[in-house]
């Protein structure tokens, strides 16, 4: 139920865009910091951004770190921005779990790392797996069978760089031998960017091969399924329509916004050129096009 645009706009008149939003979704990798690194002018942005009094909400698909890490790094980087504005996937995967009233007395299965198990704690469910499982090469004698727990009603799958095929076969068990487990996926990026020297196999290659086994299609809560624009705009009380949906990137970020009814802003400063955005095969376009957010501030003299 997205529209698609004919051509995104270069971003002329920030000024108009601020003015016809409340609230401003902002993605991190590519928008706030490239890896480590701040992106130059976020921070004097933010604080225009909220002395006009828009709210700011930033959303990552990296499931990592919980929002109380990503709280921590937000504050390392010298930005004012307190966890309750952060939605990681691996947040939205507990909050999944908890809009549904997932049963107490079932437990989670995570192929994943740190962060998923620490929102899934933080929500009070029991899980098990994490980047610690398996490892080993699995020696088959005859007859091996591989134990799964039969109370795993939910398997997590995240971006994971454990990831092993213990993992996948456990995985594969609780949902083949359990028609009604669950098959979340955090996100399916299909590559990622953890260095600048090349692109990553991203969390999608995790959440494929756990597909690929079992047949069966995730259910995913990070961009650019809507679980996570209908939770912040219930918890929020925005309308849809009053957001601009900020992002380097097209097939998460940009449509993201676009499912949610929302104004597109595609940054330059991440993973998307100018020429992949105008490419003919491109059927994703933005609202407006702009360099980097600082782009909002007015011009500063030479
Ligand atoms: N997943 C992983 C593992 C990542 O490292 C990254 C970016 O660094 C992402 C996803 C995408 O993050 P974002 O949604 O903030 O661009
Ligand atoms: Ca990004």
């Amino acid at each position: 139920n997205f529209t698609t645009r004919a051509f995104a706009e270069p971003l002329k008149n920030p000024g108009e865009l601020i003015d016809s939003v409340e609230t401003f979704i902002f993605d991190c990798d590519g928008v706030i910091w490239k890896g480590d690194k701040l992106i130059d002018g976020v921070p004097e942005t933010l604080d225009m951004l909220r002395s006009k009094g828009k709210r700011l909400v930033f959303v990552t698909n990296n499931s990592t770190k919980s929002r109380k890490q990503y709280g921590k790094k937000f504050e390392t980087l010298g930005l004012n921005v307190s966890e309750e504005e952060i939605f990681a996937s691996s947040f939205a995967a507990a909050a999944y779990l908890k809009s549904i009233n997932f049963p107490k007395d079932k437990k989670v299965y995570v192929i994943g790392e740190d962060g998923i198990l620490k929102e899934l704690e933080l929500a009070g469910f029991e899980y098990l797996g994490g980047p610690e499982d398996g490892g080993k090469k699995i020696e088959l004698k005859p007859g091996f069978l591989m134990e799964h727990d039969k109370d795993v009603g939910a398997v997590v799958v995240g971006f994971d760089r454990y990831f092993n095929y213990y993992k996948i076969q456990y995985g594969t068990l609780c949902i083949r031998e359990n028609p009604g487990c669950l098959f979340i996926a955090t996100n399916r990026d299909a590559v990622t960017h953890l260095t600048d020297a090349q692109e990553w196999a991203g969390g999608g290659s995790m959440v494929g091969a756990v597909s690929g086994s079992t047949q069966r299609e995730p259910l995913v809560v990070g961009k650019p399924s809507t679980f996570m624009m209908d939770y912040l705009a219930n918890k929020f009380g925005i309308l849809k329509s009053q957001i601009c949906m900020v992002g380097d990137r097209l097939d998460t970020d940009i449509l993201f916004g676009q499912n949610g009814g929302c104004k597109t802003l595609l940054v330059l400063s991440g993973v998307t050129t100018l020429p992949m955005l105008q490419n003919p095969n491109n059927s994703i376009q933005p609202d407006f096009y702009t360099n980097k957010i600082s782009d909002f501030l007015p011009l500063k003299a030479a």
